[in-house]
């Protein structure tokens, strides 16, 4: 069944762990994920991008496959089925398709019209029992074409945000999405500790998890970080997997072209980068 990420995030905090967002993209990526989290008796997030549902041919089908998989694989552990990054739109259909977590991220727009928007769907989760994620300070790196400048959040306005009785805030701390650039100066923990401060027991949501050193994943997670999300890594597995099965001609021998043989290896590899890690998060064992 699909839960809604408030419960977890909320023992999480309490815990000082974390649970793991990861993005899907296929079949294989959300088997993979489904499959270690139950494994590692592990609470998990599957976050979908915009365009990942748009490629993944709608959230209706997202939902019809997550469940039709939770049901077939006998998932026990919670999971949450999450928009990522949402559009005001975006977050309308997918709490109208199903999902059972939606982000909306207004961190683009002046803080008055991201309040406004973020009150309506406030309301609008709240009536079905979903949970939400804002976004205060917009978070650098690409997503999905746009790229944001990678400030930091300014805790007053988290406070603001975290005040509509949203479930769950990201806050910009010097993080990106995507690799790291050789140059970064690393997380902000002094802006951490001060939105920590504001927002009280608010979980708080790291994006951009791919790349930043264990320690630092560690003390953001001290400092109330109970969500972290994971989306370049599993790519970069499971793109390194195929890379050496098909270099290797393994695709050539035998009946090594079978999509069944070829994309295991990728798969594989997720479910490898996803148990380092919930293993790294800590929410292991704690479904
Ligand atoms: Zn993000």
């Amino acid at each position: 069944m699909l839960v809604s990420a408030k419960e977890m995030l909320e023992k999480a905090k309490a815990g000082k762990y974390a649970v793991g967002q990861f993005n899907i993209n296929n079949l294989e990526w959300t088997k993979a994920i489904l499959l270690t989290a139950q494994e590692l008796n592990s609470p998990v997030i599957l976050g979908v991008s915009e365009g990942a549902g748009k490629y993944m041919c709608g959230y209706e089908t997202v939902v019809g496959m997550v469940k039709g998989m939770i049901k077939c694989l006998n998932i026990t552990v919670p999971v949450a089925l999450h928009l990522d990054h949402g559009s005001y739109e975006g977050a309308k259909a997918c709490i109208n398709a199903g999902f059972s977590s939606v982000m909306f991220d207004g961190s683009h727009y002046p803080i008055e019209e991201n309040i406004a928007k973020t009150t309506e769907l406030v309301n609008a989760c709240n009536v079905l029992g979903i949970s939400l994620e804002a976004e205060v300070g917009s978070i650098g790196g690409e997503e999905d074409g746009v790229v944001g400048a990678g400030e930091c959040a300014d805790p007053n306005e988290c406070k603001m945000v975290a005040d509509l009785g949203v479930t769950m805030l990201a806050a910009g701390i010097g993080n990106i999405h995507g690799k790291y650039p050789a140059n970064w100066a690393g997380l902000n923990f002094d802006v951490l500790g001060a939105i920590s401060e504001k927002v009280g027991d608010m979980p708080l949501v790291l994006h951009g998890g791919t790349g930043i050193p264990e320690d630092m994943i560690k003390k953001a997670i001290s400092l109330g970080v109970s969500k972290i999300n994971v989306n370049t890594e599993c790519q970069l597995a499971f793109a390194a997997a195929t890379r050496s099965y098909v270099e290797a001609g393994k695709d050539l021998s035998g009946k090594g072209f079978d999509p069944r043989k070829l994309l295991a290896p990728g798969f594989e590899a997720i479910k490898a980068t996803v148990k380092e890690k919930m293993e790294l998060f800590g929410s292991v064992n704690k479904a």
